[in-house]
């Protein structure tokens, strides 16, 4: 494209010959009647005017090139051929009509001939200028036009770029466009999948609880009946090893709650030096099987100040810690402390467990934190579990807005650090009622003679839960679903019911329902002799789901508490003492809700 320009810019230019023919033709009416020729430094003519001369004297070339004089030579025929040095190395040869007189011989004529020929040059360059003048006019109307062209081409392209760009941005939000439609539509698909997976996770669950309710309910009666030693040892088998099998479901079920973001903190007025207290009682029992010393320390800026979290994962996951520094640790130190962050974090609070056992190899130190990851592979052949525990501890402490880390050195010990935002409760927050610790209200009561109806349509279910109610020193009678129970509340009076959730022909959810549907209402509840007190017959959901919103159904369908099975004694208990004296006093004021 430059090329073309220039080859355009040059072909508007004079060239060199047309100069020197201008030259002559502008002599021409100066010396009328004269033939010229302008010569080169080779002799050989460069242009004629108005004829050529032909045979012009060797020597007088010569001569002329040498001086800045008109020099003359005369031919053969008499006639006088004048020469000129012009510029280097151009010489005029010119000849008049009239050539019989030498003009050099007259210092006058030369010398106005030298003046014409001077007044020719003058001529000539003035020409020229003007020739220059109007040769740059014409390169700078080229290069404006092509200046112009260069614009023009320029803004095309700019038109055509900013064309495809438009295109492009097109096709590129209709890609997004598309791409946005399938990520929703996969995401979609995968909340689906992830929604389906925890229902099925919650059923099988379910499904895989209601066995274990059995094992463990009947192993615990079997164990207090007089059994002989291998029998006793046996027993005691089985009932470890549905504990261990029951943990097991609920860390698994735990996993896919958190994994599929299901699992809801509650919050709850905690308070952080009786729950530390808890966990040590509760496995006190293995420290002290280990050899181990179990201490608690609670930071006094604690003390008597509750905080508001999830009491019961905060409690899971000192459970798991605890229990994993007893568990790797022999006639050695386990220690609890509990105290705030230092400045500037100071809303959050850290709990650390610290022990004196075998400590976790540097470069597995992140690795245990991984599900079904161990330290080692022997770890579960001598110390058993299955890795899971860390893996929901961190992932709880990551969903609280905290961290769990740890530090170890082999052979030495570990320290296990949980730091999480709980916030101190306000004044207000504080007098809510703390839930009271399991087994206390057992000891503070003793369990009256309550007529209990269990509704439950599962055989080794209701026979288990008969007898737990009976070791209670109730009275029971059994429904095997929601239809059964509203004819027996029709004959009868019950003081409290237990109420299975799952049941054929009618659930446990739509009778709790119906019951107060009908004592609402005088007139209905004129025809049930179990139904019409004061308050309503307290209800007690059982299920083995742990779902939080089962256990929500559960009091939305108008159910007082609600228990888990398998079945805890102690909590059955509590709740069975709380009616039994809340009927003796005749009061009809609920116990707090069961977690
Ligand atoms: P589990 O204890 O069921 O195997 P965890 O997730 O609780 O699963 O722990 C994972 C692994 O981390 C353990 O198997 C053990 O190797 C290591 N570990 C955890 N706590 C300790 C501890 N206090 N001392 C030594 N090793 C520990």
């Amino acid at each position: 494209m430059m090329d073309d320009l220039f080859a355009n810019v040059f072909s508007e230019l004079i060239d060199a010959s047309e100069e020197q023919q201008a030259l002559l033709d502008s002599l021409a009416p100066l010396m009328p009647d004269t033939a010229m020729a302008l010569v080169d430094g080779e002799g050989a003519i460069l242009a004629t005017a108005p004829e050529g001369i032909n045979d012009i004297p060797d020597q007088l070339l010569s001569r002329a090139r040498r001086t800045a004089e008109l020099v003359s030579a005369r031919d053969d025929r008499g006639r006088w051929t004048y020469a000129c040095y012009l510029e280097a190395p151009t010489v005029l040869v010119f000849r008049p009509a009239d050539s019989q007189k030498d003009l050099c011989a007259d210092p006058f004529l030369a010398t106005l001939c030298r003046n014409t020929l001077q007044l020719a040059l003058l001529r000539k360059e003035k020409q020229e200028v003007v020739l220059e003048k109007g040769q740059l006019q014409r390169q700078i109307e080229v290069l404006k036009r092509q200046h112009t062209r260069l614009i023009d081409d320029n803004h095309e392209q700019y038109l055509l770029i900013q064309e495809k760009e438009k295109q492009y941005a097109k096709e590129l939000e209709s890609e997004i466009a598309r791409q946005t439609r399938e990520l929703r539509h996969k995401n979609e698909e995968l909340q689906e999948a992830s929604r389906l997976k925890s229902e099925f996770l919650a059923n099988m669950s379910h499904e895989l609880r209601t066995p274990m309710n059995a094992i463990i309910g009947f192993s615990g009666l079997l164990l207090e009946s007089p059994l002989d030693e291998e029998q006793e040892d046996f027993v005691q088998t089985i009932s470890k090893a549905a504990d261990s099998l029951l943990v097991l479901i609920n860390d698994i079920l735990d996993l896919a709650k958190i994994e599929s973001g299901k699992l809801d903190l509650a919050s709850d007025v905690v308070d952080l030096g009786e729950l530390a207290r808890n966990v040590s009682a509760m496995l006190a029992a293995q420290a002290s099987r280990n050899g181990n010393v179990l201490r608690v320390d609670v930071a006094p800026a604690l003390a008597g100040r509750p905080v508001l979290g999830d009491e019961v994962r905060l409690r899971q996951i000192l459970i798991n810690l605890v229990g994993n520094a007893l568990k790797f640790t022999e006639n050695g130190e386990v220690d609890i402390a509990i105290r705030r962050d230092a400045a500037p974090r100071t809303d959050h609070v850290v709990f650390e467990v610290r022990d004196t056992g075998i400590g976790i190899p540097a470069h597995r130190l992140q690795a245990i934190f991984e599900k079904f990851t161990q330290a080692d592979g022997s770890t579960t052949r001598q110390y058993g579990g299955t890795g899971l525990g860390l893996a929901i501890c961190c992932q709880l402490a990551e969903l609280m807005g905290g961290k769990l880390a740890v530090e170890s050195v082999e052979g030495k010990g570990s320290l296990f650090r949980c730091v999480v935002p709980l916030a101190e409760v306000t004044e207000q927050a504080a007098h809510r009622t703390m839930v009271p610790a399991p087994g206390d209200a057992a000891e503070e009561k003793e369990a009256d003679t309550l007529s209990v109806l269990l509704v439950e349509d599962n055989l080794v279910n209701q026979k288990l839960a008969k007898l737990l109610v009976q070791r209670q020193g109730c009275q029971v009678a059994v429904a095997a679903d929601g239809v059964e129970a509203l004819a027996m509340l029709r004959d009868r009076q019950f003081d409290v019911v237990l109420m299975d959730i799952h049941m054929p022909r009618m659930d446990g959810l739509e009778a709790t329902k119906k019951i107060r549907a009908i004592e609402s209402s005088q007139q209905e509840a004129e025809h049930y002799v179990g139904l019409g007190r004061a308050g309503g017959i307290p209800i007690i959901g059982l299920t083995a789901s742990v779902r939080k919103e089962d256990e929500q159904a559960c009091y939305e369908a108008g159910m007082d508490a609600f228990l888990p099975k398998p079945i805890n004694k102690n909590k059955l208990a509590e709740i069975l003492n709380f009616h039994s004296s809340s009927l003796k006093k005749g009061a009809a004021a609920a116990p707090d809700q069961e977690k």
